[in-house]
């Protein structure tokens, strides 16, 4: 066989031995003969992969021109010594064993192998081996390819220590971040991510977030694609469910393209486009807020009380003086006209006198009444107003055990009028409420509250299960000074439904009780404020 195929290559290449041309010629035995073997030689000889021939101990019987360049060795320091001349003892045997496993049962094998260069240097043999058969079937010799993978590792292990030290940094990171493809799947998430997905299932999370974003920030196209610009630090809200409650955030979105991965990609840049969210957690600054909202809030509402306080008190006493004094003028005026002939009379000098000084204590106690609130008229919605001053009670409604049965309207035209005067009248009738279910004798504790448009007006009703009030008393209680509470409460005076009146009328409105038997015993009071404002407080706004 070698002699015949010897004979056929009158001139075989240099290097080339008789076994290596027989090696060959079973090569090109399968084929069908038509291209010449020299081809095979040629196309083997000039390949720039690393292409040997071995005996099936692996002895090198033909090295290509590219395995000499890459291994150092010339043809004649390679043939007839064994591949393992190339092993650098580094490589684990686990894998020679697999390599020779392979070839053993005749089946090619492929990997990764650490290879000594002639001059000592190192590099990495991306290796093939495969069996070549004899006619009768059995291996006769074994073909193997390799190149160099050392720079390709290189990159590769570059890219994925860069990866790992960018996913470290991510995780690291005090944010909540999320890569999503323009079809909203995940494709990249940090650790903060994963721990507010806890308790979401599927897409939960991205739906919530997703519908949070969807007032004009992200929006689904025809095809169900996301589409938008970068935004900037966007306020949301979302449910922990992990820990419970809302959590606040504020949200940055960038919109990254990338490239696509598929074959079909490598020349042509088709890009996609992904969207970078990240999450910041402001749930403490926002609470923090929202707590000097509040004690700002509670300071002017208590300020407002107090100036309303000494308004009513000092009316109250105005009025109060202005009868006896009335009588007193009337006396001095008998008493003049009795004596009118009596040139001095010390009685009506006395009681001109008294007289004077009552007027001028009544002029007193007027100047010292305080100005009429300075606070601008708004656009006031009472379901917001209620919100506040449910959050402001909630200690006290804690404190109580009192259960709340809240029923608001889905939405409410907003009232003209002033803020905080409109919550403290609220804050006025939930803290009446509430001290009506600590009344003796009261066994439920609880606080039916509803708001709705009823014709052109907007009604607040506040229902408690206390005591109620007595129907002679449903317009008494507004008086001034007047209490009727069975257990002493503190600070009471007497005024605060007083207040909330004279609040309710100066918003063209009224607060009414009335018992309501289908809603079981207890009080209910009726706040109703026009739609249309007055006049004077519409003039106020637009001045
Ligand atoms: P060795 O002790 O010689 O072998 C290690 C283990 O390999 C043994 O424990 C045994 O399990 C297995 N083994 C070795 N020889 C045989 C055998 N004849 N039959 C069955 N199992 C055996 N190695 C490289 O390092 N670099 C190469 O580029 C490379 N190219 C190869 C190309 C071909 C075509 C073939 C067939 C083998 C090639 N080898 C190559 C493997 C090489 O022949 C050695 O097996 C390897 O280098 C380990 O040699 P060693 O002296 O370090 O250890």
């Amino acid at each position: 066989m070698a002699e015949a195929l010897g004979e056929f290559f009158a001139a075989p290449p240099s290097g080339v031995s008789l076994d290596l041309l027989e090696a060959f010629g079973r090569i090109v035995q399968t084929d069908d003969g038509i291209l010449p073997p020299r081809v095979f030689i040629e196309a083997v000889e000039q390949s720039p992969v690393a292409i040997s021939i071995t005996d099936t101990e692996a002895n090198i019987i033909y090295a290509n021109k590219a395995f000499e360049h890459l291994t150092g060795y010339a043809q004649e320091e390679l043939i007839g010594k064994n591949q393992s001349i190339l092993s650098y003892k580094v490589t684990p045997i686990e894998v020679y064993r697999d390599l020779w496993g392979s070839l053993k049962q005749q089946k090619p094998w492929q990997g990764v192998l650490i290879n000594r260069r002639k001059d000592g240097g190192r590099y990495l043999a991306d290796l093939m081996v495969a069996p070549v058969q004899g006619v009768g079937g059995e291996t006769s010799y074994y073909l193997a390819m390799h190149r160099d993978v050392t720079e390709m590792h290189e990159l590769e292990q570059q890219v994925r220590n860069q990866k790992q030290l960018i996913e470290s940094v991510v995780d690291a990171a005090p944010v909540v971040i999320a890569l999503l493809d323009s079809r909203g799947d995940v494709l990249l998430k940090n650790k903060a991510y994963e721990q507010l997905a806890i308790g979401y299932a599927g897409r939960e999370l991205i739906t919530s977030l997703l519908q949070e974003l969807s007032d004009g920030v992200i929006a689904t196209n025809q095809d169900g694609l996301l589409q938008g610009n970068d935004f900037f630090n966007k306020e949301l809200a979302l449910d922990d469910r992990a820990r419970g409650g809302k959590r606040w955030y504020t949200c940055s979105g960038a919109w990254i393209e990338v490239k696509g991965l598929e074959a079909d990609d490598y020349f042509v840049a088709n890009r996609s486009p992904s969207l970078l969210l990240v999450l910041n957690d402001i749930s403490l600054q926002k609470q923090q807020q929202e707590q000097v909202r509040a004690n700002a809030m509670r300071a002017l509402m208590a300020e407002q009380q107090l100036a309303y306080g000494t308004r009513e008190t000092l009316s109250g006493a105005i009025f109060q003086l202005q009868g006896p004094l009335n009588m007193l003028s009337a006396a001095l005026a008998i008493q003049q006209r009795r004596n009118q002939s009596v040139e001095y009379d010390p009685l009506n000098n006395a009681l001109t006198e008294v007289l004077k000084s009552g007027e001028q204590v009544i002029e007193n106690l007027r100047s010292a009444l305080p100005k009429a609130s300075t606070e601008p008229v708004t656009p006031v919605n009472l379901n917001e107003v209620l919100r506040e001053v449910l959050g402001m009670a909630t200690d006290r409604l804690l404190a109580g055990g009192v259960e709340i049965d809240l029923h608001i309207a889905p939405v409410l035209p907003a009232v003209l009028g002033r803020r905080y005067e409109l919550c403290s009248l609220v804050k006025q009738l939930l803290d009446n409420a509430i001290d009506a279910l600590a009344e003796p004798g009261c066994s439920r504790r609880d606080i039916r509250i509803t708001t709705r448009t009823e014709d052109n007006d907007i009604v607040l009703t506040m229902h408690d299960s206390g005591p109620g009030i007595e129907e002679t008393q449903h317009f008494k209680v507004f008086e001034p000074f007047f209490s009727a509470w069975r257990r002493r409460k503190r600070n009471h005076t007497g005024m605060g439904l007083t207040i909330a009146q004279e609040v309710a009328k100066q918003h063209g409105g009224n607060i009414e009780i009335e018992p309501q038997e289908d809603y079981g015993p207890g009080c209910e009071v009726r706040l109703i404020l026009p739609l249309k404002a007055p006049r004077y407080l519409a003039n106020e706004m637009s001045g």
